[in-house]
C-alpha cells in the first residue's frame, strides 16, 4: 500500500465523519426542542449516515486486513532471507576450514621441501669430498673442474658428458631432486586448491552481501507497512467512534419513538429456544479487527445457521434492513423506551411496520456483517441505552 493511497483514504475518511457531524437535522434533534417531534423520518435519515459510516469502516477494514497480508508476507520473505543467510555463512564457515586446512599441508609441504633441499645439499658435499678424495688420489685429477661448478643443475649438466662420474651419485642425486620437484608440485596443486576455495569463499560472500542488503530493505518494507497499519488503526476507531456516537443517537431516538407508546407489558422471551451458549459477553472484550479491548453492546448466542430467531416480545418492527456492522438485522420497539436488536441473520422474515407477537419467528440465525460464524447478536435497549441481556433471563443464566 502506498503513503498517498492512505493519505487519501483518511481524507475521504475525514470528509464523511466531517458531513455527518455538521448534519443539520440532527443540530435539530439534539437542540432538545424538537425532541417531542422526533419522526420516523429523522430516524431513517440518521440510519443512512450510519449506513455510509459503517460502509467506510469496512473499507478501513479491509484495507488494514489488506496491509496486515502484506506484513505476513514480508516477514515470511524476511524469515526466507533469514534462512538463506544462515546457509551461506555455514558455507562460508566450511569454506574457510578447508582453506585452513589446505593452508596447514601447504606448510607441511614447505617444510618437506625445505627439508628435501638440506638433504641434497649434504648429499652434494658428500659428492664433493668423494670426487676431492679421487683427485688425491690421482684417480680423477681433471675433476677439479666440476667443484668450480656454481650450483648443482651446472654440474649434473657438466656430468652428463663426463663418462668417468660415478653412476651412483649422478643417481641419487637425481632421485633427490625428482623428489623434491615431486613435493614441489604437491604443493602447487594445494596451492590451485586454495585458491579455488578462496575464489569460492569470495563468492560466497558476495552472495551474502547481497542478501543482507535485501534483509534490510525487507525490515524497511515492513517498518513501512506497520506506518500504514497504525494510520488505518486509528482512521478505524475514528470511524467507529463516530459510528458509536451516530448509533447512540440512533437509539437515543428509537427511545423516543418507543416512549411515544406503552410498555407492552410482560417479561422477555429468549430469541434462539435450546441455544444458551454465550460466546461473546455484554461489556468490553477482546475487538477482532482492532486487536484490542471495546465495548460490546449486545450478547453473542452461539446457534446454528437457520436456527429461528424469536421476538423477544411484542412490538413493532422499526427497523427489518441491512448494515455493514450488523448484517441483516431487526430492532423491536416494545412502547415504554424499550427496544430489542437481533443482528447477523441469514434471512429477515418480517417488514419494517411489522406488529409482532411475543415468540413469533422475525428472522434466522446467520453470519452476515461483520461476524466470524452463525449467532445471534442479541441487545436490549433502556431509554435509548443498551443493557446486559442475560440481567433479563435470570432463570436461564443463575
Ligand atoms: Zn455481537
Amino acid at each position: 500500500m502506498s503513503g498517498s493511497k492512505v493519505k487519501k483514504m483518511a481524507g475521504l475518511i475525514a470528509i464523511v465523519l466531517t458531513a455527518l457531524i455538521i448534519l443539520p437535522f440532527l443540530v435539530t434533534i439534539l437542540s432538545g426542542s424538537a425532541s417531542a417531534a422526533v419522526s420516523e423520518a429523522d430516524l431513517k435519515k440518521l440510519k443512512e449516515q450510519a449506513s455510509a459510516l459503517s460502509k467506510e469502516s469496512k473499507k478501513i477494514a479491509e484495507e488494514l486486513k489488506s496491509v496486515r497480508a502484506s506484513k505476513a508476507s514480508a516477514i515470511k520473505e524476511k524469515s526466507i532471507i533469514d534462512n538463506q543467510i544462515s546457509v551461506l555463512e555455514q558455507e562460508i564457515e566450511t569454506t574457510n576450514l578447508i582453506i585452513q586446512s589446505l593452508s596447514e599441508q601447504i606448510a607441511e609441504k614447505e617444510q618437506e621441501i625445505a627439508e628435501a633441499e638440506q638433504q641434497e645439499a649434504r648429499e652434494f658435499e658428500l659428492f664433493k669430498k668423494r670426487i676431492r678424495a679421487m683427485e688425491e688420489n690421482g684417480t680423477a685429477s681433471y675433476l677439479g673442474v666440476l667443484l668450480k661448478c656454481e650450483s648443482f643443475t651446472e654440474l649434473l649438466c657438466k656430468t652428463e658428458v663426463i663418462s668417468e662420474i660415478i653412476e651412483y651419485d649422478k643417481k641419487l642425486l637425481a632421485s633427490l631432486k625428482a623428489t623434491r620437484e615431486q613435493i614441489e608440485l604437491a604443493k602447487q596443486e594445494l596451492e590451485r586448491d586454495r585458491a579455488e576455495q578462496n575464489e569460492a569463499r569470495e563468492n560466497l560472500t558476495s552472495q551474502l552481501e547481497a542478501l543482507e542488503i535485501k534483509y534490510r530493505e525487507q525490515n524497511d518494507i515492513i517498518k513501512d507497512l506497520e506506518k500504514d497499519e497504525a494510520t488505518f488503526i486509528s482512521e478505524y476507531e475514528a470511524a467507529m467512534k463516530e459510528m458509536e456516537r451516530v448509533n447512540k443517537e440512533i437509539a437515543k431516538m428509537a427511545a423516543e419513538l418507543a416512549k411515544q407508546k406503552a410498555y407492552v407489558g410482560g417479561e422477555y422471551h429468549w430469541p434462539t429456544p435450546g441455544y444458551t451458549k454465550i460466546t461473546s459477553e455484554y461489556g468490553n472484550r477482546y475487538h477482532p479487527i482492532l486487536k484490542k479491548q471495546s465495548f460490546h453492546s449486545g450478547i453473542d448466542i452461539g446457534a446454528p445457521q437457520g436456527t429461528n430467531v424469536l421476538a423477544a416480545n411484542s412490538g413493532e418492527v422499526i427497523v427489518a434492513g441491512w448494515n455493514n456492522a450488523y448484517g441483516n438485522y431487526v430492532v423491536i420497539n416494545h412502547g415504554g423506551g424499550q427496544t430489542t436488536l437481533y443482528a447477523h441473520m441469514s434471512k429477515l422474515l418480517v417488514k419494517k411496520g411489522q406488529s409482532v407477537k411475543r415468540g413469533e419467528k422475525i428472522g434466522l440465525v446467520g453470519s452476515t456483517g461483520w461476524s466470524t460464524g452463525p449467532h445471534l447478536h442479541f441487545e436490549i435497549s433502556i431509554d435509548g441505552k443498551t443493557k446486559n441481556p442475560k440481567d433479563y433471563f435470570k432463570d436461564l443464566f443463575k
